[in-house]
Formats: C-alpha cells, structure tokens, sequence
C-alpha cells in the first residue's frame, strides 16, 4: 500500500476508533483486492466464537472479529490494524502473540499502527508517521 492509499485508510478508521468505549481503540481492516471488505473491532467484549476459542480469546481481538466477517474467498487477504488513543495519536496495533500467528496464516500482508508510525510486518520500515492531528507532517522514518 502507497502512503496516499495509507493516510486513506487511517482517515476512515480514525473515527471509528474513537466511538470505542475502551480505554483501547482497536480497528482492523481486512483489504481483498485494495477493497475495505469488513472492519473488526475489540468493542465487544464477547463473542460465540470467541467463547468458542475459549482462554485463546476471553475477549474479541479486532482482527479475529474483522476475519470473521471478511466473507468469502478467504485468500488475498490484507489485514490493516489500526489504534488511536483519545488524544488522536497513533498508538501500537500489533497483532498479539495469540493472533499474530493465525494471522500469518491468513493474510498475505499485515500492516498495523505504531507509536512511531505505521509498519508492514516483517520489513523494517515505517513508511508513514502521521497523527491526524498533524495530517500535513508526513515522515519517512527507519527503524534505528
Ligand atoms: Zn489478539
């Protein structure tokens, strides 16, 4: 994804996180041919699957809820998780250590928020750092 096609993507969930009613602002975005298909969220705090999964999620994760509701086919898929805290300020959107691994599984790439930036698994470059506060301050950063 090209940074316009990022500052997209962040402007659209932007709001969206911060209708969450929890201290952590979770939203994931699964991408099937460039196309938002379904936007997950850890607003809920349960899910049938989730119990489902039973200690693997106590809770839904953003990007298990955004699978979920993806569709079908379950192949060309691009996962964008995205966080804000209340502030506006980009905030690590990692998948965790329990979805991180599934998440390998299933999307053909993972791009999500840092405190610095936002960063495509697996490469060492932040290719944007941008608080929607500062919309006009576009970075380029590496990881030192
Ligand atoms: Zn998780």
């Amino acid at each position: 994804m090209n940074t316009k096609r990022i500052t997209r993507l962040l402007e659209f969930a932007y709001p969206l996180c911060l209708e969450i009613p929890r201290p952590k602002k979770h939203v994931s975005l699964v991408l099937r041919k460039g196309r938002v298909v379904s936007v997950g969220s850890n607003a809920m705090k349960t899910h049938p699957l989730a119990k489902e999964h039973g200690y693997m999620f106590e809770e839904m994760h953003s990007e298990l809820d955004a699978f979920l509701r993806c569709g079908e086919p379950k192949k060309g898929l691009t996962l964008f998780n995205i966080r804000f805290n209340r502030m506006g300020q980009m905030r690590m959107a990692r998948p965790c250590h329990r979805c991180m691994p599934w998440c390998v599984g299933v999307f053909d790439s993972i791009w999500y928020t840092t405190d610095e930036g936002v960063m495509l698994h697996g490469e060492g470059l932040l290719p944007i750092n941008r608080g929607v506060k500062e919309s006009r301050n576009e970075e380029i950063h590496t990881i030192p």
